[in-house]
C-alpha cells in the first residue's frame, strides 16, 4: 500500500474501533480529510485510496485546487470547516457541499440568498473563547429555529473544543446540546482526538494531520 492508503487504513480501522466500543456502526461516521494547505498531489493519492469526503478552510484556496480535482473525481464531497465571510457565500454555495460553520445571522442570511444553498452545521462556540468562532451556546436555541426556518438544511452542529485540554468534556456537551435540540450530525474530532469524538457520538470527524503526515 501507499503511504496514504496505510494512513487512511488505519485511521479507518480505528475510528471502527471506537465505534463498536461505543455500540455505534462504524459506516454512521464520515471521516473527512482536512487537505487544506495540502497539494494535489497527497490529494490524489488518499483519493486514489478510497477517500472521498475532503475538508477545506479557505475559499480562495479551495476555488484554486478543487473545480480540476472535481471534474476528475465527480463523487468527491467538500466540506468548508473555516471561518466563512458573509460576501463569499456565494463562492462557497457553488464550491462546496456542506458548510461547517454557519455560526450568525448575516451568514445565514447570505447563505440563504445562493442559488443551492449547501447544507450546514451550526458552529458553537463550545468553550466560549473570544477569539473563536462559533455560536454562544445561550443564543443556540433561537439560532437553530432561525436556521430550521430554511432554505439551507440543518446538517448538525460542529465544535473546535479549546487547545491544551481535554477535548472530551466539550464533546459531550456538544452532543448534549443536539440531543435537547434534536439534531442528529456531531461534527467533531481532529487528528489528536477523533476516537475520544466517535465515541462521544461524532457522525463527521475532521483529520488532517494524521491522514497526510507520518506521525
Ligand atoms: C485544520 C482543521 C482540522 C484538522 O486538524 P488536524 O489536527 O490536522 O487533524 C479540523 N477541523 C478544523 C476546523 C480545522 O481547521
Amino acid at each position: 500500500m501507499t503511504d496514504a492508503a496505510t494512513r487512511l487504513d488505519t485511521i479507518r480501522t480505528r475510528i471502527a474501533r471506537a465505534a463498536k466500543a461505543a455500540r455505534r456502526a462504524p459506516g454512521d461516521i464520515t471521516l473527512i480529510a482536512v487537505s487544506k494547505t495540502r497539494g494535489v498531489d497527497a490529494i490524489e493519492a488518499l483519493i486514489a485510496a478510497g477517500q472521498r469526503d475532503f475538508g477545506e478552510s479557505r475559499v480562495q484556496e479551495a476555488a484554486e485546487k478543487w473545480p480540476a480535482l472535481r471534474a476528475r473525481y465527480p463523487d468527491v464531497r467538500l466540506h468548508m470547516i473555516g471561518r466563512l465571510q458573509s460576501n463569499k457565500a456565494a463562492e462557497a454555495a457553488a464550491l462546496f457541499d456542506t458548510i461547517h460553520s454557519l455560526d450568525r445571522d448575516s451568514l445565514l442570511e447570505a447563505m440563504a440568498a445562493t442559488d443551492a444553498p449547501p447544507a450546514a452545521f451550526v458552529q458553537v462556540n463550545i468553550g466560549a473563547e473570544e477569539q473563536k468562532g462559533g455560536i454562544a451556546i445561550d443564543a443556540l436555541p433561537a439560532f437553530l429555529d432561525r436556521v430550521r426556518a430554511g432554505p439551507v438544511a440543518l446538517a448538525g452542529l460542529m465544535a473546535i473544543p479549546p487547545q491544551g485540554v481535554q477535548a472530551s468534556p466539550y464533546f459531550a456537551l456538544l452532543a448534549e446540546l443536539a440531543r435537547r435540540h434534536d439534531v442528529t450530525g456531531l461534527s467533531m474530532g481532529m487528528s489528536g482526538d477523533y476516537e475520544a469524538a466517535v465515541m462521544l457520538g461524532a457522525t463527521q470527524v475532521r483529520v488532517g494531520t494524521a491522514l497526510f503526515e507520518d506521525l
